[in-house]
């Protein structure tokens, strides 16, 4: 679990990059500057950690793109203190990145041996989330409502299941089409009954599927 300088140097460059490429919420650069992608890869995979992509993981999933992870944790607008609900924990880095920010962490994984692996593996790193093994879909009513919900997935149509468990005044990010591409929505619930739904352009997820594996 070895952090070293020139882990640090490659991330400084990582990000710098992120930034490039227009991200501009510096509580977001800040919180991926700290966290050590190389440690969330598969293995095999370390070394490739601190170029801008998505990689395998475990159960045939991926680990984000850090662009995409600073894109969907800008559009949720975080502030220290929020009440998160992430759908898809896969490898534990959004979790981590979520968690630099200040926020308590609720997170859902359908892949018992990922929710296994991260839930350890964040526990060595000194991150703490709620982590759950289950669907989705079906959230976590009993801890509901959320000031922010994030799904790491592609879903088909937005999850109205999740949309109830959202504040009002609350924000949904989820990237939401067919298998082969996704846009990025943003929704932000105006009242218990009246949405904002912003498009955020193109990306392709790992498909957000239901039930558990
Ligand atoms: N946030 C992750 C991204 C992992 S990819 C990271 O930083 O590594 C998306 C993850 O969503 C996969 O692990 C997949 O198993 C999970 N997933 C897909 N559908 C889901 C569902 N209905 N409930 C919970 N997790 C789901």
């Amino acid at each position: 679990m070895i952090d070293s300088y020139r882990h640090k140097g490659l991330r400084k460059r990582l990000i710098d990059s992120v930034k490039a490429k227009g991200i501009e919420n510096e509580d977001v650069l800040s919180a991926m500057l700290k966290v050590p992608r190389h440690l969330f890869m598969a293995k095999g995979f370390e070394e490739r950690a601190y170029q801008d992509n998505a990689f395998p993981i475990a159960a045939d999933q991926t680990i984000s793109q850090p662009y995409t992870v600073a894109f969907q944790t800008s559009l949720l607008d975080i502030k220290s203190g929020d009440k998160v609900l992430e759908v898809g924990t896969g490898s534990g880095y959004q979790a981590a990145v979520l968690l630099e920010m200040g926020v308590k962490l609720y997170t859902i994984e359908r892949h018992q041996v990922l929710f296994k692996s991260s839930q350890l593996l964040l526990k060595k790193l000194g991150y703490y989330p709620y982590s759950y093994y289950g669907d989705g879909y079906k959230g976590l009513p009993t801890y509901a409502p959320f000031d922010k919900i994030l799904i790491t997935a592609g879903a088909p149509a937005i999850p109205e299941s999740l949309l109830s468990q959202l504040k009002i005044g609350g924000i949904m990010v989820v990237p939401t089409g067919p298998r082969h591409t996704q846009d990025m929505l943003k929704v932000m619930k105006i009242s218990e009954n009246d949405y904002k739904t912003e498009n955020h352009g193109k990306f392709v997820f790992v498909p957000m599927l239901k039930g558990k594996e």
